[in-house]
């Protein structure tokens, strides 16, 4: 299936999903079964460990779908750097997607600054780009900020990785960036 295609069923499934017509494909028993034979995900999606951002739910897909990477802020390191190459190398998937969201809370943390306890502040330090490449705060910021995470790790993806800029650049592969709204249940592309 082509890129072009591949982005069109996702968001045909948001809308089944949106609409309360979702159909739940791919997960009977019998597709378990044959799914221990090998997996061909149609595309990879790093998106926030936030519970309400369930990518096999609001795109309504099934096991197997989709190739899933989640992080609160779904900001991108170097695991998952390494995950999406394995995805597209040895998977063959062909589009990846960032999808950010609505309402973040490792967003909002990163926009309250300060020193977050444990780790959390490692979240917070891999957001802030966002947050200062952006000259001025606007109306809606936490979302704003959080569209500006996305787009930078897809800037990331596009033109600073040796494996998966090159199959960008021959258009082997697209890498796009999406936005989920937590209420409407819509997911739009950004990037
Ligand atoms: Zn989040």
């Amino acid at each position: 299936m082509g890129q072009k295609n591949i982005i069109k069923k996702l968001l045909e499934g948001n809308q089944r999903y949106i609409t309360g017509g979702a159909l739940h494909p791919n997960q009977s028993f019998e597709h378990r079964l044959e799914l221990a034979n090998g997996q061909k995900p149609i595309a990879a999606i790093l998106t926030c460990a936030d519970s309400r951002v369930s990518p096999e739910i609001i795109f309504d897909q099934g096991l197997g779908d989709l190739f899933v990477l989640r992080v609160a802020g779904n900001a991108v390191n170097e695991m998952f750097v390494g995950s999406l190459e394995y995805a597209v190398e040895h998977l063959n998937v062909r589009l990846l997607m960032i999808l950010g969201h609505s309402q973040c809370g490792a967003v909002d943390a990163t926009i309250k600054g300060g020193q977050p306890p444990g780790k959390i502040g490692s979240l917070v330090q891999a957001i802030k780009p966002a947050l200062d490449r952006l000259k001025k705060q606007s109306p809606d910021w936490v979302n704003v900020v959080a569209k500006e995470n996305v787009k930078i790790g897809v800037e990331r993806l596009r033109t600073e990785d040796p494996i998966l800029t090159a199959r960008y650049e021959e258009g082997d592969i697209d890498i796009i960036g999406a936005f989920y709204d937590l209420k409407s249940g819509k997911v739009s592309l950004i990037i």
